[in-house]
């Protein structure tokens, strides 16, 4: 049986996608009310919104539920009979208080695992993080999924020419798509992934592409941002929409900052407004000690087809750690930009997110950990490289070993390569850090590549075998 509630209790449960069947209901004559739905905190395993749909309006279509009028004073108040009409655009996530942690922003934004080797593509993610408006640190509230943005409205799967026009009969196939159909989720980091935001000095202006925004906490304090996107972040969205993943955000930013970049990356809520989306982020003024997979995706059944892309892989739990691919960050303002380069950062990540879902469609690979590995092996897969100009002696191999223990062999073996210790027959690459020395000569005289090591650290950081000419000696 339904649970009872009052229209403007459904309503918000809609907006936050809380299953009504798990409030208490304190209401006169047993009804749901909306502090009641306000009380509610949700679990960390949050229902997505079609299941929430589903479990209180059943198969109600959205045309009966849009043309209702909750704010009828003659309205009864029984579920069935809600009166519902859409939710406002950009519901807010929910944000409720769980007082069993109390961990502050420096736990969350605790120091990166020291990188291996230098890695120009690589910089600090910590200090190129944009800072939040800090306030009451010591809150212990968590973050929490938002639901859609747009409840009750959908637009076709395939939308490519801009919001529903005025009056345009509004679509509903994503209620209607088969199930069975075994879904791609892929869940999105915003800062330094998908864009750089940060505090502005009042400075800057919208030349090259610079978005500027304001918020106001809560003390009234405002203050100003600017945010350049990643350079392909759209062609990407839209790539990836059209590759029919079911796209997800899940960032640190607390939830106004979330809700101005999302304006900025998909102005007409085209893709990442669509349901089914979530966006998840931190509530104002609380921290979140980890992200995890099973936020986003409560069903573990769906995982083996869910990729993750962030510049940290350190920020993820350990079981959404082989679901991340991890990308360069994007640093725009700041004495050393990253280069973007081309192919983009963003072009070479979708070859992998191809990749990854053709080889678990095709069954190739069990599941996306596997797929990734599979990729990461492809990528100087058949090349056999030689260090040169001292590179190994910083870690000398023991005797007889027949592998180093050297970073960039260790990162030549993870991409496919062969590594030897001495110029053989199979020899297609001398990696060195210049260009005196006896393998590089030879490399030329033989006709093979001679290139610096940056060249292994960028096709190792964008998982691509880039061309070897720019790094050449
Ligand atoms: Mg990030």
């Amino acid at each position: 049986m339904s649970p009872k509630a009052t229209p403007a209790a459904i309503k918000l449960a809609l907006e936050r996608g809380i299953p009504l069947v798990n409030v208490k209901a304190t209401g006169s004559h047993g009804f749901i009310s909306v502090s009641d739905v306000q009380r509610y905190v949700m679990p960390w395993s949050a229902v997505s919104h079609a299941d929430v749909r589903k479990l209180y309006f059943g198969d109600m279509d959205d045309a009966t539920l849009m043309s209702i009028d909750i704010d009828d004073p003659a309205s009864s108040s029984s579920a069935t009979t809600a009166q519902l009409r859409p939710p406002s655009k950009r519901a807010k996530p929910c944000l409720e208080r769980d007082p069993g942690f109390d961990l502050t922003e420096d736990d969350l934004f605790g120091d990166d695992e020291p990188s291996p080797a230098p890695q120009r593509l690589l910089p600090e993610a910590k200090n190129e993080k944009p800072r939040m408006p800090r306030k009451h640190t010591n809150s212990s509230k968590r973050v929490h999924c938002s639901p859609p943005r747009e409840p009750l409205v959908s637009v076709p799967a395939q939308a490519t020419a801009g919001p529903p026009a005025a009056g345009a009969p509004l679509q509903h196939e994503h209620f209607k798509r088969k199930e069975e159909v075994p879904r791609w989720h892929l869940i999105l980091d915003l800062d330094n992934t998908l864009v750089h935001a940060t505090e502005d000095d009042g400075s800057a202006t919208t030349a090259d592409g610079v978005h500027l925004f304001e918020l106001t906490n809560d003390s009234g304090t405002v203050t100003k941002y600017k945010l350049r996107l990643r350079d392909g972040v759209r062609d990407f969205l839209q790539k990836a929409h059209e590759m029919e993943y079911v796209i997800h955000v899940y960032t640190m930013g607390a939830h106004a900052y979330t809700g101005q970049v999302l304006g900025i990356l998909d102005p007409g809520e085209e893709i990442l407004g669509l349901p089914n989306a979530k966006v998840m982020c931190r509530p104002d003024g609380g921290a979140v000690f980890e992200k995890s997979i099973a936020h986003i995706i409560p069903d573990r059944d769906q995982w083996r087809r869910t990729i993750i892309l962030d510049d940290r892989d350190e920020a993820w739990d350990k079981q959404s750690r082989d679901h991340v691919l991890k990308l360069p960050p994007f640093v725009f303002f700041g004495p050393q930009p990253s280069a973007e380069g081309s192919p983009s950062v963003l072009e070479c990540m979708m070859s992998v997110l191809e990749y990854v879902k053709r080889g678990v469609d095709s069954g190739f690979d069990i599941n996306v950990p596997a797929a990734l590995k599979s990729q990461r092996q492809s990528v100087l897969k058949g090349l056999t490289f030689v260090f040169s100009g001292g590179i190994l002696k910083s870690i000398p191999p023991p005797d007889m070993a027949e592998e180093s223990d050297h970073p960039y062999w260790m990162s030549a073996r993870a991409n496919g390569a062969n590594c030897k210790f001495r110029f053989t027959d199979e020899t297609t690459h001398v990696v060195s850090p210049h260009a005196a020395t006896q393998s590089v000569k030879k490399a030329r005289e033989d006709g093979l590549h001679a290139v610096t090591p940056q060249w292994l650290i960028d096709c190792a950081a964008l998982r691509r075998r880039l061309p070897e000419q720019q790094y050449a000696l």
